[in-house]
């Protein structure tokens, strides 16, 4: 079991991805063999990744903690808090 493995950021499955190469600004890519998508971790730092919105919505109704999912998407912790809708 290797633990850097991400979630797709695009069907929330954590078990079918595989590494998938290096973009050309070598960041790690993924490969999920569930809804064949390719997706990386690190492009959401632009912000122009809305799939990581959903899913960190997602994890967080679902009471995963910010720092979970901040460890489960693989980015970062002010990200996680920054799309984290706060309950009312
Ligand atoms: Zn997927």
């Amino acid at each position: 079991m290797n633990n850097s493995f991400p979630i797709c950021h695009h069907c929330n499955h954590a078990t079918q991805v595989k590494k998938h190469g290096k973009s050309r600004t070598g960041f790690q890519r993924y490969y999920c063999l569930v809804c064949r998508k390719t997706f990386q971790t690190r492009y959401v730092y632009k912000g122009n990744e809305d799939k990581i919105e959903k899913q960190i919505e997602r994890l967080s109704t679902q009471g995963h903690l910010p720092q979970a999912i901040s460890t489960s998407l693989q980015v970062r912790l002010s990200t996680v808090l920054h799309y984290m809708k706060p309950k009312n």
